[in-house]
């Protein structure tokens, strides 16, 4: 079983566009796609978990959502594990959606993840609420929506998904050597 990094996609590990269905319109964090390829080294799966409801609204497309999730695939040097998006639309929701665990126990199925070695990382209450539901660690960062969720109960805040992530390397590094 493989630990795991579970990601926030729109304003985590891009920059925030409401309702994204434009691949040119994909910004992906700067220094991220390094620091993703350092821990997947480690022995890390990388997985984004998602909220989509545009494409329940009808505003996104299949086909738009594929193209902007190649693109941002692109940009991140392809260091991602799996991706899952859910399309529910409030308050017509199911536990897929975030703060719902659905996305993340369908991922720890799939890949064989570790939950006792975990984290989640987003830049709303809902992602760390999603992450603390499946019981791991949440980290939120200040980027995308994060500055109107400061103090939400996450286990650490950051400046952005750079920090998060070196965060949680020095801390398993540290760990490992314990
Ligand atoms: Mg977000």
């Amino acid at each position: 079983m493989r630990p795991a990094v579970f990601l926030d996609r729109d304003g985590t590990l891009m920059e925030e566009v409401n309702f994204c269905r434009d691949p040119a319109d994909v910004r992906a964090i700067p220094g991220a796609a390094g620091r993703l390829a350092h821990l997947r080294r480690l022995g890390w799966a990388i997985v984004i978990i998602t909220n989509q409801s545009g494409i329940g609204r009808g505003l996104i497309s299949m086909d738009e959502y594929e193209a902007v999730h190649a693109e941002l695939l692109r940009q991140l040097d392809y260091e991602i594990d799996g991706a899952y998006f859910c399309a529910d639309v409030p308050p017509n929701i199911t536990p897929r959606r975030k703060p719902g665990i659905g996305m993340i126990e369908e991922a720890v199925r799939d890949l064989g993840l570790d939950l006792r070695h975990a984290y989640f990382v987003g830049d709303k209450t809902i992602d760390v609420a999603c992450g603390h539901a499946a019981g791991i660690p949440a980290i939120l960062v200040h980027t995308g929506h994060g500055a109107d969720h400061l103090g939400c109960g996450a286990d650490l805040e950051a400046r952005d998904i750079v920090q998060a992530l070196d965060w949680i390397i020095a801390r398993e590094t540290i760990g490992s050597k314990a």
